[in-house]
């Protein structure tokens, strides 16, 4: 049984000092104990928040890491210094990442790998353009997206991989992909696991989707098969709105 898990990505939001009151008020709220949560919060702001969330069932994710352990890397963030922070997920090639900051599928490659190696548990990002999705190209892009990300990715460790299904024009946008559309492709990716893995290990592995999910219309994609949980940007940003979200 594959656990729901619910992630709110902050993006470039929230200084310190707000984080900690988001926290406090996401925190004093009623939220289902049956789905994972995490918040997914910027660098300045993961101190503060485990320490925020000690006492609580609530993860904390980084935005992004670098795969080395530590040297001349200025303006990276490693690995081993995530887990001296205590957290627990962070978001590997998120679409943002990909498109405006130009990061490749083999560098994306190396982060997944050091994040398993680091006991970090990656959010895999994958997922088309609007030019893509009009070309009928969702599955080709997708598929090899993720066999280059997932090289060498042994069976003992891709349920610790979360894969996140993002169509790109669905991001910000307001527009969601409809859930069949959405189901569709997470089942794509679950099919596309079994033949680089098993269907036991396929079966383990969560897929989110994100695209502009909201309270409005998180229970209906919820309710797909092949669909475990969600990666919401702007509408977890508001401690009653993700608060809607883990209580779907
Ligand atoms: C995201 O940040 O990954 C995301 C899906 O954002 P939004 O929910 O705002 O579309």
């Amino acid at each position: 049984m594959r656990k729901p898990i619910i992630a709110g990505n902050w993006k470039m939001n929230k200084t310190v000092t707000e984080t900690i009151a988001l926290l406090k008020e996401i925190s004093s709220k009623d939220l289902s104990k049956n789905v994972e949560k995490v918040v997914i919060v910027p660098f300045t702001s993961a101190y503060s928040a485990v320490k925020e969330l000690k006492n609580t069932d609530i993860k904390v994710g980084c935005q992004n890491m670098y795969f080395e352990e530590s040297g001349a890397y200025t303006g990276e963030i490693s690995p081993l210094m995530l887990n001296d922070l205590g957290i627990d997920y962070v978001i590997i090639g998120h679409s943002e990442r990909r498109e405006i900051f130009k990061e490749s599928d083999s560098l994306i490659n190396k982060k997944v790998l050091s994040a398993i190696e680091h006991s970090i548990n990656p959010i895999l990002c994958c997922g088309e353009t609007l030019e893509e999705r009009e070309n009928n190209r969702q599955e080709d892009k997708v598929k090899s997206q993720l066999i280059e990300d997932l090289k060498n990715i042994s069976k003992d460790d891709i349920e610790k991989v979360v894969i996140a299904y993002e169509p790109i024009w669905a991001i910000g946008t307001g527009k969601t992909a409809s859930s069949d559309d959405a189901e569709e492709m997470c089942k794509f990716i679950r099919d596309l696991l079994v033949e680089l893995y098993d269907s036991k290990s396929a079966s383990k592995v969560r897929i989110q989707y994100g695209g502009s999910v909201k309270p409005e219309n998180v229970s209906e994609i919820m309710s797909k098969d092949n669909i475990d949980g969600a990666l919401v940007g702007g509408a977890s940003l508001k401690a009653d709105s993700y608060a809607s979200l883990i209580n779907f």
